[in-house]
């Protein structure tokens, strides 16, 4: 909790300030007009520090980043119990991915947020850029109008969507970046060919982690599926969205909340993410 306005003056660093920036736009052009009247300081988490994790012995090895869908005022889907929000299981499912991907040596690893925050899409995918990572994963719970619906998902990226579910979570996750939607100039830079192969590559460990997860948690019929996500196009490394099971089923929230369950998903992740490293990298 940093009242960013008042220390503004007494902490060096651009990141800060404009953070402070931010948190001037954001008070006048909050919706519900409250903000503006209510006081100059607001409450805001320390600036994105691209800190990365790893064991000593992982030194020089690539970087994996991981992406804790949701956060701060966005927070995802919520929970059939009414108890749960997405952004904090996904928060806590990437904390545990993060742990034992450290522990395990073979790679490093960032983390887009590690606290409950507000990030767009573009931030989202800038920290995968800054640090020249390997590999982004992004992590969410899925939610149906269906309370039978159950089962993890992986999607990677392609232009064309692979069903008209796909599609439509696709549309709604885009959507709901607040931030620059078309990413247009971005995906300019980047060849068709060169987009291609980063497709490519978002379906081979998409297809490394259906085939690490498989018996050893739900998974939905046919559980690879595919659709244009911002957040993957723009990160520019190959990348999946992971949807870790419904928090819209009974079942599946009291998995997805406990923490064996997420143990079992993390470790099925990180051997997923460690074969698809070395398979490309060939260190
Ligand atoms: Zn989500």
């Amino acid at each position: 909790m940093t009242p960013v306005l008042g220390k503004r003056g007494t902490i060096a660093g651009g990141a800060l300030t404009v953070l402070g920036a931010g948190a001037l736009l954001f008070l006048f052009t909050d919706r519900s007009g409250a903000s503006a009247q209510s006081s100059l300081t607001v409450n805001l988490p320390p600036p994105v520090s691209d800190r990365i994790f790893a064991a000593p012995e992982a030194r020089g090895r690539p970087i994996v980043v991981i992406d804790a869908g949701h956060g701060g005022r966005d927070p995802g889907a919520t929970g059939v119990s009414g108890e749960v929000h997405e952004k904090d299981l996904t928060l806590a499912l990437a904390r545990e991915l993060r742990d034992d991907l450290v522990r395990r040596g073979r790679v490093r690893v960032a983390m887009t947020r590690d606290d409950d925050r507000y990030l767009t899409l573009d931030e989202r995918a800038a920290v995968a850029r800054r640090l020249d990572a390997s590999l982004f994963v992004s992590l969410h719970m899925d939610s149906a109008p269906n309370p039978l619906a159950r089962g993890a998902t992986v999607y990677s990226l392609s232009d064309v969507a692979s069903d008209a579910e796909a599609a439509r979570l696709a549309a709604s996750q885009n959507g709901a970046d607040d931030g620059e939607a078309s990413g247009g100039s971005l995906e300019a830079m980047l060849s068709d060919l060169a987009m291609r192969t980063k497709m490519s590559a978002s379906a081979d460990l998409a297809e490394r982690l259906v085939n690490r997860s498989a018996g050893r948690f739900e998974l939905r019929p046919n559980p690879h599926r595919f659709a244009s996500f911002h957040v993957l196009r723009r990160a520019d490394t190959p990348g999946v969205l992971f949807e870790a099971g419904y928090i819209s089923n009974a079942d599946d929230e009291a998995l997805l909340r406990s923490p064996e369950q997420r143990t079992k998903i993390a470790l099925a992740l990180a051997q997923a993410i460690e074969t698809d490293v070395a398979a490309r990298t060939r260190r």
